[in-house]
């Protein structure tokens, strides 16, 4: 097995850790830079994204003929989590949640008529995105057969009626990607369409309050109320919604793994230099058996993360649809990024507790992990689905040729 990465990567690794620790760190460290949601302010992000265009450093995850650096899944693990060493990382270079799994589901299913319209302008940093699936109970959410929001189609239309909630970014995106019901079968019943904001025929209810800091554009409640689509902004066939969920929704769990992995590297940074600096009954906390333990386990958590995390994107890249191998990988790198920000800031002591460092923007941040694109416990059911289908295969290595 051959765990080295290219020289291309490395490379791109490189120069992303330093624009990361000469231009994102020193913005992160002033509050002013924040705005009432503990984002980065768009006036001070937007000449940080023209830089990091300007260095290609720019929708690394896409394709060369669709505006990236080509960089393979593999690629995008070691640079997206260098990325993330900042809270404000992934967004200065266009591989944020939602735009980055929306990016990357258009770029693989959409017709080219479809990317000029729809992706492009994302890709060019113009406008934002937003993908929108969940609803409120009765409807869709870990489920995604209970979907109750509906698409009726009328000649060259379709009508949309419902309501969704929780749309990361819905407040500032212009594009939607939308996922309604357009017959009752089981496996083909639900379809994906593309709506621009400027659209009659739906509304912002409000944006969800959370406790967490908020990507730009929030958390909001939609509903639709005779939003008409045309034929031609379907996605991929009617009925291939349930597809293109696990099209967009296996890379995009994986991006926030990778991400979420550079924000606990981060966590531990930020605790070992602590450690080191401060002295507790004449001893230095570095020298505590005790603070030791704790940075060695989540030094292998961590490490345990990125093998997943690598696993599946090897996976991905040769092909696969590595459903399993996300799964692990997503469980874990959520729970690991949670116990990266509370053991942080258990070993700062009030320092942890205070907004003088990230760990308690992390920590509040982390908590959405294990439930943002399913829940721990459905990933673990869905594993124990693949235990019962497989037995002992499960854990079968591939055998190479
Ligand atoms: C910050 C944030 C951002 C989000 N962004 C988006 C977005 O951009 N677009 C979008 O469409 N959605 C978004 N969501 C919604 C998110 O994907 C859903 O919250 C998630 O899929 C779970 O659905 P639910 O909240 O309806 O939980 P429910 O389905 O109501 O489940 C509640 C809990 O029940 C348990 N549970 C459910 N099923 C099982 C099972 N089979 N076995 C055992 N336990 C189970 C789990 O513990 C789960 O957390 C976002 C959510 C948050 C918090």
């Amino acid at each position: 097995m051959d765990f080295s990465v290219s020289p291309r990567i490395e490379d791109f690794r490189q120069r992303i850790e330093r624009f990361v620790a000469a231009q994102v760190l020193p913005l992160e460290a002033d509050r002013s830079h924040y705005d009432a949601h503990d984002n980065i302010r768009p006036e001070v992000l937007e000449p940080l994204r023209a830089r990091a265009r300007a260095e290609g450093l720019w929708c690394l995850q896409l394709a060369p003929e669709s505006g990236g650096q080509g960089l393979g899944k593999v690629g995008m693990a070691v640079c997206y989590e260098a990325m993330n060493r900042s809270i404000f990382g992934p967004v200065v270079f266009n591989s944020a949640a939602p735009d980055d799994g929306n990016m990357m589901v258009l770029e693989k299913v959409a017709t080219p008529a479809q990317k000029e319209r729809w992706l492009a302008p994302i890709v060019a940093g113009k406008v934002r995105s937003a993908f929108a699936m969940t609803e409120p109970h009765p409807g869709s959410g870990s489920d995604p057969s209970m979907m109750l929001t509906t698409a009726r189609r009328t000649g060259d239309r379709y009508v949309i009626e419902g309501r969704k909630w929780y749309i990361t970014g819905a407040q500032d995106a212009q594009h939607f990607i939308l996922m309604a019901r357009t017959s009752d079968d089981p496996r083909k019943g639900l379809s994906a369409f593309l709506f621009d904001r400027s659209a009659p025929g739906w509304r912002i209810e409000r944006r969800i309050p959370i406790m967490g800091p908020e990507e730009h554009g929030g958390h909001c409640e939609l509903v639709f109320d005779g939003l008409e689509i045309p034929v031609s902004d379907l996605l991929m066939t009617e009925g291939d919604g349930l597809k293109l969920t696990q099209i967009r929704l296996g890379p995009a769990r994986l991006t926030h793994c990778m991400r979420w992995l550079g924000l606990s590297k981060r966590c531990v940074e930020i605790a070992r230099a602590y450690a080191e600096d401060r002295f507790a009954f004449g001893e230095r906390l570095a020298k505590r058996e005790s603070i030791q333990m704790m940075l060695g386990d989540l030094a292998m958590q961590i490490e345990i993360g990125r093998l997943l995390v690598m696993k599946a994107a090897w996976e991905l890249d040769r092909g696969g649809f590595a459903r399993k191998e996300v799964s692990m990988a997503k469980v874990h790198v959520a729970n690991v990024l949670h116990k990266a920000a509370d053991t942080a800031i258990q070993i700062n002591g009030a320092r942890g507790y205070s907004k003088d460092t990230p760990l308690e923007w992390i920590y509040r941040y982390a908590r959405q992990a294990r439930l943002v694109d399913g829940a721990d416990d459905v990933h673990k059911m869905v594993l124990n689905r693949n235990l019962e289908a497989e037995g002992s295969d499960f854990w079968q290595w591939p055998v190479g040729t």
